[in-house]
Formats: structure tokens, sequence, C-alpha cells
């Protein structure tokens, strides 16, 4: 029988270890995917650390996934095999709850989570189901898609459905793996982009990237900032810290929204900022598989690109620590065969 060799997380805290394991027949509705390049993602620590209730062991992690369609299962009717393709965050719906008969996929009573539900892309062949899938465009590298299948369509996503309109000013806090994305989309867009983040250092990088603006919040308050400039109509708040994301909403402008996609434990707000002014506070989930696929094509063409390290699947374990230790500039991704 044929095999395959994955990194696999065998218990809560254990390492990441290299198996051999037989390569997988697709079931009905789903496909084999020969991964070519997967990203690391912060939340890999949900099965690293076992952080979530439930989670089956052993598990390969990874839901940044690059590669080629290998083999289709039953009455899969919308991929065959030798497409390129990607695979993210969500890992496909039933089709069939009230979340999904209103269209709310990402909502579905039993949605799947790549890397989590099954086993993700840190492997040379992983399986996922056909509604999780998103096609890759050719002019993409695997490596160069692999982040945009997280860390791109969060930050792509939530901009585009944010209300703002070309020439209203956005403004993106933190520049990190999801930052220097978004910046980058949000200038590609058409907003008037201003960059936040901490250190006179990181400015230059922000420019190239397309902001307008950079402010230096350690030096300035960034919120009077954004209000000295007339107001954001988004501020995208891709830091992890509830207090970063508590200070800057000042910044809102009139109907302005702060968009949370930086997994804080807590923040706070203030009423009176959110009545005088109708500003919004809304979470945005990355998106599905048609998300995806609108976030590779549109960085395909209009040239957005993650700025990468690349380790063999062999090393994942260092790239985990890059990433985890927040050394990675700004994402680390796993080559998969060549
Ligand atoms: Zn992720
Ligand atoms: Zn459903």
């Amino acid at each position: 029988m044929a095999t395959m060799r994955v990194v696999q997380v065998s218990k809560p805290k254990g390492p990441f270890e290299m198996v051999e394991r037989p390569i997988p027949e697709p079931p009905a509705g789903w496909v084999r995917i020969k991964v070519q390049a997967c990203g690391v993602c912060h939340s890999d620590s949900i099965v690293k650390e076992g952080l979530f209730p439930g989670l089956e062991y052993p598990r390969v992690p990874g839901h940044e996934v690059a590669g080629v369609i290998d083999a289709v299962g039953q009455g899969v009717v919308q991929w065959t095999k030798g497409q390129r393709v990607g695979v993210g965050w969500f890992g496909g719906n039933s089709g069939h709850c009230e979340s999904c008969r209103r269209g709310d996929f990402f909502a579905c009573d039993e949605v799947k989570t790549t890397g989590i539900s099954f086993d993700g892309g840190y492997g040379e062949y992983m399986l996922a189901p056909a509604s999780a899938v998103a096609m890759m465009p050719g002019d993409l590298s695997p490596v160069e898609a692999a982040p945009l299948m997280c860390a791109g369509i969060t930050t792509f996503n939530s901009l585009r459905n944010s209300g703002a309109r070309a020439g209203d000013l956005v403004a993106v806090h933190g520049l990190g793996g999801l930052g220097h994305l978004g910046v980058q989309y949000a200038a590609k867009m058409g907003f008037y982009t201003v960059a936040v983040a901490r250190g006179q250092d990181k400015e230059p990088l922000a420019k190239k990237l397309g902001a307008a603006v950079y402010i230096d919040s350690e030096k300035v308050d960034a919120a009077a900032e954004l209000k000295k400039l007339g107001g954001a109509k988004a501020i995208l708040a891709t830091v992890t810290s509830g207090e970063a994301m508590s200070a800057i909403q000042g910044g809102l402008g009139v109907r302005g929204k702060l968009l949370v996609v930086g997994a804080a434990p807590s923040m706070q707000t203030s009423p009176l900022l959110l009545i005088f002014g109708a500003r919004t506070i809304q979470g945005c989930y990355s998106g599905t598989s048609i998300d995806s696929q609108d976030t590779l094509r549109f960085s395909a063409f209009s040239g957005v690109r993650s700025m990468n390290e690349t380790y063999p699947f062999e090393r994942a374990s260092e790239a985990y620590e890059r990433m985890t230790s927040g050394k990675a500039r700004f994402r680390a991704v796993l080559t998969i065969g060549t």
C-alpha cells in the first residue's frame, strides 16, 4: 500500500512527529489533495496545545493549504483531478441546517474546521470535503497562496464587507502576519489607508505596502491622530491586545466600524462612543471557500503577496516556534515535496 509522510500531534502539548501513514482514499463528497505548501498559523496552537474541547488525537494540523487535487470521491461534481486548489480554516458545511438554509454557511451546526475536525495540510496528502475547496489561480505559487487561505482571507473579507467605499479612510491596526496583508488589501481596494503600529522603524515597510499615512502608536495617541484625519470609516484591528483595541476605537468617524479579527480575550468599549456617531464593533470570521477563492483571485491580479519565511515540512516544529514567538517575518510556510 502506498504511504505518505505527515506531521502529527498525538496528544495535547505533545511534539510534532513525522509519521508514515497509508495514503487515504477520499470518501463520497470529499477530495484528496497532494499538498504543495501549508502555512503555519497561530491557530495551529489549538491542536498543539490542546485548546479545543473534544479534539481527537492524533491530528495533523494546518489550515492554510495549497496543492493539487489528486483524487475525487463519489458524487463530487465540481472538482477534478489535476486542479490547483487551496483549503482554509472553513472545512465545509452540511447544507441542510437552519444557518445553511439562510446562507450563513460559516455558522453551520456541523461546520468543520480544517486541521481540527479532520487532518490538515502538514503532510504530503490530505482529504477535504468538496465544499471546503477553493480554486487557486495559475499565477500564484503554492507558497504565495498558502498564507492567503487564512491570514489573507481574514483581512480581505473583513475589509471588503466593511461598508467602506473607495477613498474612505481605513486604518489597519497592527503590522504583523495579518496587518501586513491588511494594509496591502486596503490600499488595493482604493481606501485611504492608514497603518497603525508600534515604533517608528515600521514606517518604511507600511508605506511600501501601500499605506498613505503611518501612525506610531508608541509616540502619539493613535485615536486622536485618526480623528485629526477625519475619523476612520473602518479600523481593521489585527492586534491581539484588548487594551490596544479599546484605545483605538476613539479614532472611528461617524458610522465607523471597528473590525475585530484579533482574538483578544476581552476588550472595553464606551456606549456613548457607539451611540453618538452610530459606531459599530463587528467581529469578522474569516470566510468560506468561495471567499478564499475571491481572496486568491484578487491577490493574484492586484499583486498582494504575503511576506513569508519558508521551511521544508520536516522542520515544522521550528517553523511553529518562529510563528508563536512572533519572530516570523511575517508568515511561516511549510513546503512539501517539490
Ligand atoms: Zn489561521
Ligand atoms: Zn449547516
